[in-house]
């Protein structure tokens, strides 16, 4: 598979660590509010990734965080803490705010057809793990105490501007345009591990540490996380652009200076969601969450159609009349394949074909408009049968997750009804003494992937 890398701002060839697996971190959501669909635009994009490389034979360990402490409403260390302010703004703990909106975000993904990550931990459940990183890191000289809190010196970081490709002259005049400067820091961007003299003296979440009682900054959570369910070897890590710097940027930092050697070896982002006046944000004009979509009358999944017709690096903008279009492609194209014959009907010699050509679309770093326009294709084509177009479709849909075919199971079952019926053809045949018939099924069902085992007393198959 090939996909477009960020540290190397290369097209590469995806080679995991270990043969056949690959580790996969997603940075999850801050949860003190709803998501908003750019956000969704990301996790749509890992999902399909996921999805792809499952397509493609790997076994895929995913895990995400759940941010539930210590992000700060900017991505550096200044500005409020999002989930005080969120708990402030509702009159809830910060559990409970946490609660409402992680239960609320994996609600958007079961709309969405996201397949939930097979591991997802809250922030706050690793205190212990982010202190035994940050201990490290100062023992290591990476980190230094400074005024109470902890922070990591990035002049000591191999290739800190690697990822995302600053220039470290231009941060300098962002820095000294920013309001808050911390002057504990020894460098401007150097950034926290650990607080303890915050200006959040209330803050409901603190835990004991040896630097006092206080809370980890954002960006050790997804190390500490990452490297305790996925090791000292990541091959995948996700987020939307806006991630690649300050976070993943500092991920990098924190988690090499840890471990002593090189960590991750793909970095994917998604490009954002915009509207018509910009990045969309959730404190922004009108706040787009997937409900809003739904109360206005459209189907999530017309949300993900629209999404998935354009490619995750490019910027996408969104309008209620694009969407309106992609709703209307959509149900279309459901209509279609509903109309299709569902007798069970073998005779295809095109499977594989159109079966290369959907990783082609995968290989092609995730190329999901023409996975959909494949879906076109199939229906198009004459010479197969519809049984085929529906095993296809339902085949392509493992990963598009468009909800295609309504009763997704029934292909499945159709196909393997199919298969009995022609070892009962051939039992048949065998019976009348037609060998030549016999074998010629046999040949016929191993040219479609069903290989055929002779027992003593009965013929059972396996797919290839
Ligand atoms: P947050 O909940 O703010 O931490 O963001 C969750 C995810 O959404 C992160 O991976 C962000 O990079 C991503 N994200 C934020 N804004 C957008 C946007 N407008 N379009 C697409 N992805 C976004
Ligand atoms: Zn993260």
């Amino acid at each position: 598979m090939k996909i477009y890398n960020t540290l190397t701002k290369k097209i590469e060839e995806l080679i995991p660590y270990e043969e056949g697996v690959i580790r996969m971190y997603t940075c999850g959501p801050t949860v003190y509010n709803y998501a908003h669909i750019g956000n969704l635009r990301t996790y749509i994009f890992e999902d399909i990734l996921e999805k792809s490389l499952n397509y493609l034979g790997y076994d895929v360990r995913r895990v995400m965080n759940i941010t539930d402490v210590g992000h700060l409403t900017s991505d550096a260390d200044t500005g409020d803490d999002k989930m005080v302010k969120g708990a402030i703004r509702e009159g809830k703990t910060i559990q409970e705010l946490a609660k409402f909106y992680t239960d609320a975000f994996f609600e958007d993904f079961r709309k969405l057809n996201i397949k939930k990550p097979a591991v997802v931990e809250p922030a706050s459940h690793h205190i212990d793990t982010y202190i035994k990183m940050i201990t490290k890191l100062i023992n290591d000289g990476y980190a230094y105490e400074a005024n109470g809190n902890v922070y990591f010196d990035i002049t000591k970081a191999k290739d800190y501007y690697q990822l995302s490709g600053k220039n470290p002259d231009d941060l300098k005049v962002g820095v000294r345009d920013t309001v808050e400067e911390d002057l504990n820091k020894r460098n401007p961007y150097d950034f926290a591990l650990w607080f303890t003299k915050s200006k959040f003296q209330d803050q409901e979440m603190k835990w004991d540490s040896p630097w006092g009682v206080g809370y980890p900054g954002w960006h050790i959570e997804c190390s500490g996380i990452s490297g305790k369910f996925l090791g000292e070897h990541l091959d995948i890590h996700c987020g939307g652009v806006d991630n690649i710097f300050p976070h993943h940027t500092n991920e990098i930092a924190q988690s090499e200076a840890y471990f002593g050697h090189k960590w991750c070896s793909y970095w994917m982002h998604g490009e954002h969601l915009n509207d018509k006046s910009g990045k969309m944000s959730k404190s922004k004009g009108e706040f787009l969450t997937l409900s809003l979509l739904e109360e206005k009358g459209y189907d999530p999944l017309s949300y993900r159609y629209f999404v998935l017709n354009s490619h995750y690096r490019n910027q996408l903008i969104f309008s209620y009349e694009a969407l309106e279009g992609a709703e209307k492609a959509y149900k279309k194209l459901k209509a279609r394949i509903k109309k299709l014959d569902r007798t069970p009907n073998l005779h295809d010699k095109k499977l594989d074909y159109y079966q290369d050509k959907f990783k082609e679309a995968i290989n092609n770093d995730l190329n999901t408009s023409s996975m959909i326009t494949l879906v076109y294709d199939v229906l198009k084509d004459d010479e197969l049968s519809d049984f085929t177009k529906l095993y296809l479709i339902d085949d392509f849909d493992k990963v598009l997750s468009l909800s295609l075919i309504d009763e997704e199971k029934a292909v499945d079952e159709l196909f393997e009804k199919k298969i009995l019926e022609k070892i009962e053809e051939r039992n048949e045949a065998k019976r009348n003494k037609d060998y030549a018939r016999a074998d010629q099924i046999r040949d016929e069902l191993l040219e479609q992937g069903v290989k055929l085992i002779d027992n003593r007393d009965k013929t059972t198959f396996e797919l290839l």
